[in-house]
């Protein structure tokens, strides 16, 4: 089978290994990729930061029991946290940034400010 420019499509003439038909459609396939890739990191970011704008609205005292629901309502996304911390007891705290929460039960949670108990 004839292999083709992975940008253009143009069927490819030469070396086994070549995936472009010029240096010109191998810089704008790479430059999309690299383009694809901070799209991603960005609305990662993005995500990120909403949740920890959302924690921080939530927790003014530094300390600050939530609903899920609660947490859900705000646009909270439960899958994106920055890292985790587990106590010597082993309850693994969730952060943020320096905004972290810990699952007590099936619907409630604590909010908690990183500097509450790490140093
Ligand atoms: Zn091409």
């Amino acid at each position: 089978m004839d292999k083709c420019c992975l940008e253009c499509g143009e069927k490819l003439i030469g070396r086994v290994d070549k995936k472009f038909c010029s240096d010109q459609c191998r810089n704008t396939y790479n430059n999309r990729l690299n383009q694809d890739s901070s799209n991603m990191t960005r609305n990662i970011n993005r995500i990120l930061k909403k949740n920890r704008r959302i924690l921080e609205s939530l927790n003014r005292s530094g300390k600050t029991r939530v609903t899920r629901q609660k947490l859900i309502d705000e646009g909270f996304n439960f899958d994106y946290l920055t890292n985790m911390f587990t106590t010597k007891a082993g309850h693994t705290y969730y952060f943020c940034y320096d905004q972290g929460y810990i699952q007590n039960d099936k619907d409630f949670f604590t909010i908690v400010k990183r500097q509450d108990y790490v140093n």
